[in-house]
C-alpha cells in the first residue's frame, strides 16, 4: 500500500522571484478558469480536455508546457470530486500551482528547490525544521503545490511517497471510543481525560468571548487590537489541538503495535447529534462540538496505514448502551453505566464500556468474511477519504 505524504516547507524567494511566483499562480488560475468555462462541464477526462485546450492556454496565458498540461489535469481533477459531491467546479483562486517531475525537483546540498515559473528555472531556498529535513534527505520527491498561503508567505508542499507495509491480521481488537466525557479511551484501558484539556479549552474560551465584546465594542484601535490578538489565540488552540491528537493517535498505534492488534473505532458520522441529545449546558455543548474527532480519527488512520496497523470502522448504534460483560442493553448516564441485568449489573466508566463493546464487535467483524455479518459492516471511504461503516439499519441509529 502506497502511502503519500505532504511536507510543507516556506519559501524564501528573491523579490523578482517573487514576482515571478506571483505571475504563475495568477496564469495557472487564469488557464484553470478558462478551460473550466470552455471544456463542456460534463468533461472530466484531463486528456480530453487537453487535447481541446492546450494550444490556447500556451499561447493566452504563456505558460510552459508542463504547466500548461498540469492546468488542465487540475480542471479534470476538480471536476471529479465536484461531480462526487454533485456540484459544479466554479473559480479557481490565484493561490496554488501544480508541479511534476519535469518542472520541479528538490537540491539537498543547499536546500532549495527548482521550479519553472514564467522564464525557466529558479532556485528558490527552502525553510525546512528538523522535521522537514529528516523526511527529506535522500529523497528525489517528484511532485509539489506551490502556495500562497493567507499569511501572504509563498510555500512549497511536497509529496514524499512511500510503501507502507501491509497491514497484518490478527483477532486481537482494541476498541477505542471517542467521546463524552472522555476525548478517547480504550478497551485496554488508556484514557484520555477531558478534565485537563477542558481547562485548556475553557480558558481560552472565556478569553475569547472577553475580546470579541471588546472587538464590537471598543474604539477602533483597540477593536483592531482584540481582532488580531483573536486570531493569534485561534492558531493557538488549533495548534493544541492538533499536538494532542497527534499524541493520543501515536499512542493508540503503539499500544496496538506492542500487542499486534487491530484498532477498532466508532464510525463517527453524527457524533454530534448523539451528543448534543440530551439537554445540557452551553459550557459542555460547545465541548463536544468543537473537539476535532475528524482529526483524531484521519491521524488514527494515517498512522495506522504508517505502521501497517489495520483500523477498522463499526456503527455506533448500540455501543454505548451495551454491557460488554453480557451484551445486555444497560443504562447509561453521562459518565456511567449500568447494566440492568440483574445476573450481571456490572457498572463502572461509560466510555470504557463502549470502548470494550467496540472492541467486541471489531473482533466479530475481523472473524467474519467481511461484509457478511449482520452486525458489522463493509468498508468504504467517504468522500472526505475516511472511512466509513455501513450499516443497513441506520435508520434505527440512535
Ligand atoms: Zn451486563
Amino acid at each position: 500500500m502506497e502511502q503519500v505524504l505532504t511536507l510543507v516547507c516556506k519559501l524564501n524567494p528573491t523579490q523578482k522571484q517573487a514576482l515571478e511566483i506571483e505571475l504563475v499562480l495568477k496564469f495557472f488560475a487564469d488557464a484553470c478558469n478558462y478551460a473550466n468555462q470552455k471544456v463542456k462541464p460534463q468533461i472530466t477526462s484531463k486528456t480530453t480536455i487537453q487535447n481541446m485546450v492546450y494550444n490556447e492556454i500556451r499561447t493566452l496565458f504563456g505558460l510552459s508546457a508542463n504547466l500548461a498540461v498540469r492546468a488542465c489535469a487540475r480542471v479534470g481533477a476538480n471536476r471529479k470530486t465536484a461531480k462526487q459531491k454533485d456540484k459544479p467546479v466554479k473559480a479557481f483562486k490565484p493561490t496554488s500551482a501544480d508541479y511534476d517531475a519535469r518542472i520541479f525537483s528538490f537540491r539537498e546540498k543547499d536546500w532549495t528547490v527548482s521550479l519553472t515559473l514564467m522564464n525557466g528555472r529558479e532556485h528558490i531556498k527552502i525553510d525546512a525544521g528538523n522535521y522537514q529535513k529528516g523526511k527529506l534527505k535522500g529523497r528525489k520527491p517528484t511532485s509539489a503545490q506551490l502556495c500562497k498561503h493567507r499569511d501572504g508567505n509563498y510555500y512549497i508542499h511536497i509529496q514524499i511517497k512511500d510503501e507502507a507495509p501491509t497491514p497484518m491480521k490478527s483477532n486481537n481488537v482494541i476498541g477505542v471510543d471517542f467521546g463524552r466525557r472522555n476525548v478517547a479511551v480504550t478497551s485496554n484501558g488508556n484514557k484520555w481525560d477531558g478534565k485537563q484539556i477542558n481547562d485548556v479549552r475553557d480558558k481560552f474560551s472565556r478569553v475569547r468571548a472577553s475580546l470579541q465584546h471588546i472587538a464590537t465594542k471598543g474604539t477602533r484601535s483597540t477593536r483592531r487590537r482584540a481582532r488580531q490578538i483573536l486570531k493569534r489565540l485561534s492558531g493557538k488552540e488549533r495548534k493544541f489541538q492538533q499536538w494532542l491528537n497527534h499524541n493520543i493517535s501515536k499512542s493508540i498505534i503503539q499500544d496496538a503495535l506492542k500487542n499486534n492488534a487491530i484498532v477498532a473505532i466508532e464510525d463517527l458520522t453524527g457524533i454530534r447529534e448523539r451528543t448534543n441529545q440530551k439537554p445540557r449546558n452551553k459550557t459542555e455543548r460547545r465541548r463536544s462540538n468543537s473537539w476535532s474527532f475528524y482529526q483524531l480519527r484521519s491521524f488514527l488512520e494515517y498512522k495506522g496505514v504508517q505502521f501497517g496497523i489495520e483500523v477498522i470502522a463499526v456503527p455506533p448504534a448500540w455501543t454505548s448502551l451495551t454491557c460488554h460483560q453480557c451484551l445486555h442493553i444497560g443504562l447509561r448516564s453521562d459518565k456511567r453505566f449500568k447494566c440492568t441485568n440483574e445476573t450481571c449489573s456490572w457498572s463502572g466508566d461509560a466510555d470504557f464500556n463502549g470502548a470494550k463493546i467496540i472492541a467486541a464487535i471489531g473482533v466479530t467483524l475481523v472473524n467474519s468474511p467481511r461484509g457478511s455479518n449482520c452486525l458489522c459492516c463493509t468498508l468504504h471511504t467517504d468522500s472526505s477519504g475516511l472511512l466509513k461503516a455501513y450499516t443497513p439499519t441506520s435508520g434505527e441509529r440512535r
